[in-house]
């Protein structure tokens, strides 16, 4: 293992705008302490990210599909299985995170930082206030729309104070004018389904959970208004279908209509009760609408890992 080759930061498969961004900003931030590390993504681009790096002129990170033999740095995720297959075997010299933390990964580095807000943008922001390196513009926007993202803009119960507080001290320094405007552009770029397979469409934002003993995987494409996903419903349930048969016990996409604050949720599961259970509302055909759920963190990961919990060890 190098200690000379840069430190390999990273964020989530499926990765996400706060995983493509605070890559960079942690990177930029370790780089500012005089610590030599880059930026790289593990999977593709979505629409959304891609919009915000033309937006703020950042660079696309580099693809990274294996870890193995790196010090890397993880910005946004810290459990092993929402890495690379062979994450276990690299150096783990950092930890940016805001999600709950399964301690399934360990590291000799006593750089851990978790933090309850709504995005890791908004840790990363205090933290180059922290160890007093200079922000630029640029990654300031990037953040910005990080937390936009991460937040729904806001109408999600798991934003914060202190996200609220990032976003205007970061949108002062991007010299963004009009948050809301921004978040605008950002939603319609988020919501382009165009040119894509359904599968696509259940993987853009999707992670696995192990809820008592079993995968669960939960995508989400949130959208203004989810009117064009209607005749789509069919073909994503199918591909939820087909990527339960992929080893997960279940999988959940939840289509969230920003405009009306809540989400159509289309499960492939061997236990449509359990939903029912998380969620107060049963399937019907695979389907139901559950109003308010727009945070995957809040208003569907807890519920359904309490349900899951429900059933004991007992093997379905
Ligand atoms: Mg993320
Ligand atoms: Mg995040
Ligand atoms: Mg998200």
């Amino acid at each position: 293992m190098s200690e000379s080759s840069p430190i390999l930061v990273f964020g989530h498969l499926c990765p996400d705008t706060d995983s493509v961004i605070s890559a960079l900003a942690a990177a930029e931030l370790l780089n500012g302490r005089g610590i030599p590390a880059e930026a790289a993504m593990p999977g593709p681009l979505t629409p959304e990210s891609a919009f915000v790096l033309r937006r703020f002129s950042l660079p696309c990170p580099p693809r990274v599909d294996s870890a193995a033999g790196r010090r890397v740095a993880l910005v946004d995720f810290s459990n092993a299985g929402q890495g690379p297959a062979d994450l276990r075997e690299a150096d783990i010299a950092a930890v940016f995170d805001h999600h709950r933390c399964d301690g399934d990964i360990a590291s000799r580095a006593p750089e851990l930082w978790l933090a309850p807000v709504a995005c890791c943008a908004t840790l990363l922001a205090g933290l180059f206030r922290f160890y007093d390196v200079v922000l630029p513009p640029g990654l300031a926007g990037g953040m910005l729309c990080a937390i936009l993202s991460d937040t729904s803009l806001f109408k999600s119960s798991a934003a914060t104070p202190q996200d609220l507080r990032a976003a205007e001290d970061l949108a002062r320094r991007a010299g963004v004018a009009d948050i809301a405007a921004l978040g605008a552009d950002l939603l319609t770029a988020k919501a382009d389904i165009s040119g894509c397979t359904m599968r696509e469409l259940v993987l853009r934002d999707f992670k696995d959970f192990t809820m008592n003993g079993r995968i669960v995987g939960v995508g989400q494409l949130e959208m203004p208004d989810i009117t064009p996903v209607e005749p789509l419903k069919g073909g994503l349930l199918a591909a939820c279908a087909e990527l339960a048969a992929e080893g997960r016990h279940s999988v959940m996409l939840a289509v969230t209509d920003l405009g009306r604050e809540g989400s159509l949720i289309l499960a492939a599961s061997p236990r449509p009760d359990l939903f029912e259970l998380a969620f107060g509302r049963p399937l019907h055909g695979g389907e139901a609408w559950i109003a308010g759920m727009i945070s995957r963190k809040s208003d569907m990961v807890r519920p359904l890992r309490k349900a899951f919990e429900s059933l004991g060890r007992n093997p379905d």
